[in-house]
């Protein structure tokens, strides 16, 4: 057993003395930096030194400031910010595969990456099966001598099924593969690189920043993998060049520190509500009810304190009634009829028909996403009763459902 590890804790002894001695370090408003001498820029240039900074596509203080927070968070050896979470996922996912390679992965992913992994990367040689994570025969039977990487979602998107990562790493290291988990619905709640991953990432858009005021991701993982993605003469990151503002990695950096209060509060509102939902006899998945067949999994991968997250997937039978029942919660103003998630007001859409629908129809049926699903991303809401009192008054409406 490892000794006991707390993401919020880690997140909140890292302190950061600025250059003022401010409690948050001046922003690093440069895309380049000066040398006293020419033999130290070429010294830069040629390895990384600490303290040292030369361009801002590489490096940026301020970057470095949020990364090394996040690696903190994850347990792991270092992180790098990006632009984006696709860039965290494409990036990671070009560094570890060439053409000829293979990945395996879970099937019910995040649509964009499931579009990248189906449609994009096909072009550069990169294949990938999608397989049911729940079940280890046949992510065995998808694994060849070809594959680089198991790749799979923490907690899945839509449906919430919790990946056993323990055992995925078991399968992916048997195989001389890397598990890389995408840990973008439950930062805090689990902590993937303890578990046996080797790498993590995240759509910082959605919970890790929380305000939906900007698109951001994060890789985290070993040293030696986070100067690879960075090197200058081949990595992806480097090259492709995804590069977050600094502007915006001070402020998601002070949003990181109310993180473990927001978790708290989203996955206690999304418990409240999911209850409710399941005691009306409404179809409800949500990992934190005990009907959920990961319930007994997640208890025992968890980090204890911050709950089952904060997103649920209710479905309500058909694409009418969903659409019927998302309009008029937005009228009701119990939140926005918006993709993304991780937000402080609850967002409410339909994965069929948005976030999901790069996935085919026939594997959506196949996968039990069908049209009536909505996904929830519940919001801070101060009196989560009330809120649930204005829901049911539009469940009692005739004709919602
Ligand atoms: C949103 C999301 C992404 C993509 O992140 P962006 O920041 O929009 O690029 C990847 N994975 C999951 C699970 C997501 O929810």
């Amino acid at each position: 057993m490892k000794p006991r590890f707390d993401p919020a804790t880690e997140i909140q002894n890292f302190l950061v003395f600025g250059e003022f001695g401010d409690v948050n370090p001046s922003i690093c408003d440069s895309s380049t930096y000066t040398f006293l001498s020419v033999a130290k820029m070429e010294e830069v240039f040629e390895h990384e030194l600490e303290g040292c900074f030369l361009y801002s596509r590489h490096w940026n203080p301020t970057n470095r400031y949020l990364a090394a927070a996040l690696a903190r968070m994850e347990d792991g050896e270092a992180a790098q910010v990006m632009a984006s979470g696709m860039a965290a996922i494409s990036t990671t996912l070009l560094q570890l595969c060439s053409a000829g390679d293979e990945i395996v992965s879970g099937r019910t992913i995040y649509g964009g990456s499931y579009a990248l992994l189906g449609n994009l990367l096909p072009r550069f040689g990169i294949t990938t099966r999608f397989v049911d994570l729940g079940d280890p025969a046949a992510v065995r039977a998808a694994m060849t001598d070809r594959t680089r990487v198991l790749y799979c979602e923490s907690l899945s998107n839509p449906l919430l099924e919790v990946a056993d990562i323990p055992a995925l790493a078991g399968i992916a290291h048997a195989c001389g593969a890397r598990l890389v988990v995408d840990n973008t619905f439950s930062p805090l709640i689990l902590s993937p690189l303890r578990l046996g991953a080797d790498v993590v990432v995240h759509s910082m858009t959605k919970f890790i920043n929380g305000t939906s005021d900007c698109v951001a991701g994060c890789v985290v993982s070993t040293h030696d993998f986070i100067a690879s993605l960075n090197d200058i003469n081949r990595g992806p990151s480097m090259l492709f060049g995804p590069v977050l503002d600094s502007i915006r990695a001070a402020n998601i950096l002070k949003n990181l520190h109310s993180l473990h209060v927001r978790m708290m509060r989203h996955s206690g509102n999304a418990l409240h509500l999911a209850e409710r939902f399941a005691d009306r006899g409404l179809p409800v998945h949500y990992p934190g009810l005990a009907a959920h067949p990961q319930h007994a999994l997640l208890a025992r991968l968890m980090n204890p304190g911050y709950g089952c997250g904060g997103i649920l997937a209710l479905d309500v039978g058909s694409k009418e009634l969903a659409d019927r029942l998302m309009l008029r919660l937005q009228e009701e103003k119990v939140g926005y009829l918006a993709v993304s998630l991780g937000y402080f007001k609850t967002l409410f859409s339909a994965p069929g028909h948005s976030t999901s629908s790069e996935i085919p129809a026939e594997e959506r049926a196949r996968i039990g996403m069908g049209d009536g699903l909505i996904r929830f991303s519940v919001g801070l809401d101060n009196d989560i009763g009330r809120t649930w009192q204005t829901i049911r008054g539009i469940l009692d409406e005739p004709q919602v459902i």
